[in-house]
Order: structure tokens, then sequence, then C-alpha cells
């Protein structure tokens, strides 16, 4: 059974747990750099990204984990955590940083005011059985990406689920409906250690 980390800073870090125990593997809060050694994979959570930037800073954990993600580490990010794992941010808050690992340039709160929050069917390549249903709340999407970037979903002509290499983010929350097949999709990539 592989061992997962949930960022733990803020955000929907308990619901990310309670879906890595339903796919099968032993989910574990990361808050400090010896617990983030300790895991096969990392989840970084929805929430806000700029909170859960300066929180990495404040606990020693963006080198680290840009050194983990660099090195290899399995990664997935749904929402907040995808904006956390793109290289580049359009739009970013002054002193928010990112962990990077994605090449890819993303928009936050992309979807607009009337849109701010909904839920759409997504097919998502390599989840099968049919379409899951995202949930989008004030999501990013993802503006362009780079060659070796791997689209596995859009919604509405925008992209919103990618994979390069270790690391995996959709904009929006399986996290959140109890369909675990995006989790599990991940604990099979961490299986395989890629
Ligand atoms: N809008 C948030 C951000 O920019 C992301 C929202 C979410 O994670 N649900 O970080």
């Amino acid at each position: 059974t592989p061992t997962i980390g949930v960022l733990a800073l803020q955000g929907d870090v308990r619901e990310h747990l309670t879906a890595l125990a339903a796919a099968d593997a032993a989910a574990v809060s990361v808050r400090r750099p010896a617990e983030l050694a300790a895991v096969d994979g990392l989840v970084i959570p929805g929430g806000e990204s700029t909170t859960i930037s300066k929180l990495a800073a404040l606990f020693g954990l963006t080198e680290p984990l840009r050194e983990a993600i660099r090195g290899g580490l399995p990664v997935y990010g749904s929402c907040a955590g995808l904006i956390m794992l793109a290289d580049k941010i359009l739009d970013p808050r002054s002193g928010q940083e990112t962990f990077g690992g994605i090449d890819m340039i993303v928009r936050r709160n992309a979807f607009g005011r009337q849109n701010e929050s909904f839920e759409a069917s997504v097919d998502v390549r390599g989840v099968q059985g049919g379409p899951v249903e995202g949930v989008f709340i004030r999501a990013p999407w993802v503006e362009s990406v780079g060659a070796g970037v791997e689209v596995l979903a859009e919604h509405g002509g925008h992209i919103v689920a990618v994979r390069q290499g270790n690391a995996l983010a959709t904009s929006f929350h399986p996290e959140l409906t109890g369909d675990h097949r995006v989790h599990e999709l991940f604990v099979a990539a961490v299986r395989t250690g890629s």
C-alpha cells in the first residue's frame, strides 16, 4: 500500500484524505519537510493558492517541495493545487509563488463571476466508466501548455485536467463528489512510481 500525503497547510485536506483512503492508499497529512520525505506521493488540495503559497514558505516547505517534484515525486493538485503545480500564473498576487512541475500557464478564478461555482460532466482521459462530475469552485483554467504536457480534459473549450510526467492536476474537485476514480488514477501512478 503506498503512503500518500496531503499537504495540510490550508484547504480541503480532510476530503482528500478520505478519498485517498477509499482509493486504497495510506493517507497522511504533511506539514513538515520530514513528513514530506516519508511519503510515496503527495496531494495538494483545493483552497486558496495565495494562502498555501505563503504558508508553505513559512513552514520551510517551498524548496523541499520543489526539489521533491523535480526529483520525480508523484503529485496531484486539485484547483488551488493545480495552480501550485503551474510553472507560471498569468495573474499572480504579489508574492505568490508556485511549486511548479507542470509546464503550463494558469489563469486563476478563470470561469468568471456568473459561474464562480458550478458542476459539469467532464470526460477525463485515463478514467474509465464515463465522465466524472466536476465540481468547479472559483476554479482556474489552463491557458496554455508546453509540448511535454498531456491534456486530459477540457470544459467549454478550456483545459481543466493535465499531466506531465509525475504531476497530475485538475481545475475541479473530485474529492467532493464521492467518486474516487481520479484519486484511483493517481494512486495507480504512485504504485507504478511515475
Ligand atoms: N480561486 C482559488 C485560488 O486562486 C482556488 C479555488 C479552489 O481551490 N476551489 O487559489
